[in-house]
């Protein structure tokens, strides 16, 4: 889509919803489910030329999150919108939904008793870091020079129903403005509390750093208090940062014609696209 001159804001929608479509990961099919054995996910689009933003939060219904945060974008008049009431506006702008059974995995079931399990036992948490935090993000630049960032999530394992995570919150999980774009994955209430997105933007424009070197500074300053997680970001100048304080984070650059990808700390595996 970028190669043909598309707009980002369309790249980073298409991109989530094939990883929603996926169930290996904790976004739409394949989202993590709360403590009450349910699904509540939540997505977010932000266009940063205009700084227009669409959320959702706390919905089960909708098949593809991320376009339920576009209609919100697209509508204009909110920016984000929570639980039954994201539910009817979704459904009002003919949004596809699903049944809960399209979302459900064995894998994350498993996940969730065994979370419930290792809570009741009182023992330590052991698991990867790239499991954990499954969340789907992009960011894209595209040929007219502007960004576009976007995030969905089933949030964490277990969660409390009602529990909003820092994707849908802008600024926390999810920001594009006209000099950068950031996707977050995480504990999610560390990344809000500090405005991890925005952050970083803000060091761009108000500082002057490079985008590198204020992603990377954010992550570092989120782990020892309890952030684990990390982000993807773009520079309007092209620059990317994909900085993880956790063991891996699935990740990818495209451009070029370039592929490049890597889980955990090992050099990224080049292929063509
Ligand atoms: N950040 C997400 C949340 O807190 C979860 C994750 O990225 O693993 O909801």
């Amino acid at each position: 889509m970028l190669a043909a001159g598309g707009p980002a804001c369309d790249a980073v929608v298409a991109a989530v919803v094939a990883l929603e479509d996926d169930p290996l990961f904790n976004a739409g099919r394949g989202a993590v489910y709360t403590a009450a054995e349910t699904f509540e996910m939540d997505a977010a689009l932000m266009n940063g030329a205009d700084r227009r933003a669409g959320a959702v939060a706390g919905v089960c219904g909708p098949r593809n999150p991320i376009l339920a945060a576009r209609a919100v974008l697209k509508r204009g008049e909110q920016v984000l919108l929570a639980g039954e009431g994201a539910m009817a506006f979704c459904r009002e702008a003919g949004i596809d939904f699903a049944d809960p059974a399209w979302f459900a995995t064995e894998r994350r079931l498993e996940a969730l008793r065994g979370e419930l399990a290792r809570r009741a036992a009182g023992a330590a948490d052991t698991r990867d870091d790239a499991d954990r935090h499954g969340t789907v993000g992009a960011v894209a630049l595209d040929r007219a020079g502007n960004l576009a960032a976007a995030t969905s999530t089933g949030g964490l394992t277990a969660k409390r129903p009602g529990r909003i995570g820092d994707t849908p919150v802008f600024g926390a999980g999810t920001w594009a403005d006209d000099r950068c774009a950031v996707s977050c994955t995480g504990q999610g209430e560390v990344f809000i509390r500090f405005a991890a997105a925005h952050e970083i933007a803000a060091r761009v424009r108000w500082g002057g750093h490079a985008l590198a070197d204020a992603a990377e500074d954010v992550i570092a300053r989120l782990a020892p208090e309890g952030g684990s997680g990390g982000l993807i970001a773009l520079g309007a100048d092209g620059a990317v940062a994909l900085p993880f304080n956790c063991d891996g984070m699935y990740r990818g650059v495209a451009r070029g014609g370039v592929a490049r990808t890597a889980i955990h700390r090992e050099a990224m595996r080049e292929s063509s696209v």
